[in-house]
């Protein structure tokens, strides 16, 4: 080994993305394979958004806002929250970063369900934290056991509503016992990556939560529902003291140009994502639906995504629709996310399951 690498990181696993469809194709001499595996928008970005970031990117040679200014604005008028308490970052992960940077001593414990997002063991390694979970209950989080788990040496909460990878997702009323529970400097985060699929039966943090708890903060994305994975650009809401200190850590101008741009074009279009998201949700209500006609019960859906508990059988089905030319997310020994694309796909994918099952 060259040089002297912190202990944190070399335990750390490599980073493994998602299969690409194109390796599905190598690995197993087929073509048209299609990838259902990282939850992403499968329609291209809307006409308003590529134009945008065309223009902007005639400035790339000139560094972009830092603060990203205007977006932070429009994000406040589009919340109905003052911008103050709107924060920008390199993604929702890149804001989860910044809040492990800023909160998270060496050796303080940082709590959240599992099974959950992948990133959250990961921050809390590298911050020097120790990972304080709780097991999840029927797929979904459970606030309890949450709460059991969190003590004096808590300085940061993670909890992914929808949860990932199950899609599950509690009320806000449960959250705001949950975080009555808590001491009032904890920070507890609210990942709210899939808001948009959300039941809006179960409320909504922003207005739910934050005017009654600053110790709050939720996070959102444009990666999503917006179909802007690849320009990298999420935010916050929360408390402006909660806003400022992350800020101190947001890596230089680590919004670029082109993602604020579309970020921005995106709000200012709204209506048009929000149709596609309402494409989404009734596919999903179909695949669903199709799934129980296979004997196969999954969830309550709140993401774009179904959790199929397959347990054990999980690597095998998984290689059985991978040789089918439908790439999944596998979560060995629990179960399969199946992200909901183009309804071509989703039929695809109930085809090959289908066939999956009887091999
Ligand atoms: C996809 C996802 C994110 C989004 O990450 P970005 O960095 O905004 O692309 C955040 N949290 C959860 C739980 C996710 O599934």
């Amino acid at each position: 080994m060259i040089g002297r690498p912190r202990a944190e990181v070399v335990s750390l696993p490599a980073y493994r993305p998602g299969k690409a469809a194109a390796q599905a194709e190598a690995e197993h001499n087929i073509t048209n394979a299609i990838k259902l595996a990282s939850n992403e928008t499968a329609w291209p970005p809307i006409d308003a958004v590529l134009n945008a970031i065309r223009q902007a990117a005639d400035g790339v040679n000139r560094y972009a806002d830092h603060r990203a200014t205007a977006l932070r604005e429009a994000l406040g008028k589009f919340l109905d929250v003052e911008t103050s308490h709107v924060g920008v970052g390199c993604g929702s992960v890149g804001l989860l970063q910044q809040l492990c940077l800023s909160y998270v001593n060496p050796g303080d414990e940082v709590a959240y369900p599992w099974r959950s997002f992948e990133v959250y063991p990961v921050y809390t390694q590298l911050v020097g934290g120790v990972s304080a979970t709780a097991a999840l209950r029927d797929h979904t989080v459970d606030l309890d056991a949450l709460a059991a788990v969190v003590t004096e040496r808590t300085p940061l909460v993670l909890i992914a509503n929808p949860n990932n990878p199950t899609g599950t997702a509690v009320s806000t009323d449960a959250l705001a016992t949950f975080v009555e529970g808590v001491d009032p400097d904890t920070i507890v985060v609210v990942d709210e990556a899939y808001r948009e699929f959300i039941d809006p039966a179960l409320g909504n943090p922003v207005t739910d939560l934050l005017p009654r708890f600053p110790n709050v903060v939720v996070l959102r994305t444009f990666s999503k529902a917006h179909g802007l994975a690849g320009l990298r650009v999420g935010y916050a809401v929360g408390d402006p003291s909660v806003i400022e200190t992350i800020d101190k850590t947001l890596f230089p101008f680590a919004v670029n140009a082109l993602a604020q741009a579309g970020a921005m074009a995106a709000i200012a279009s709204i209506s048009e994502i929000e149709s596609r998201v309402q494409t989404v949700l009734a596919e999903r209500t179909r695949v669903v639906a199709a799934l129980l006609e296979l004997n196969i019960s999954v969830p309550v859906p709140n993401a774009n995504f179904v959790w199929i508990p397959f347990g054990p059988r999980t690597d095998a089905v998984y290689l059985e629709l991978e040789k089918q030319g439908v790439v999944t997310r596998p979560f060995s020994g629990e179960g399969i996310r199946v992200t909901i694309g183009l309804p071509d796909e989703n039929s695809r994918f109930l085809e090959a399951l289908e066939g999956a099952l009887v091999t």
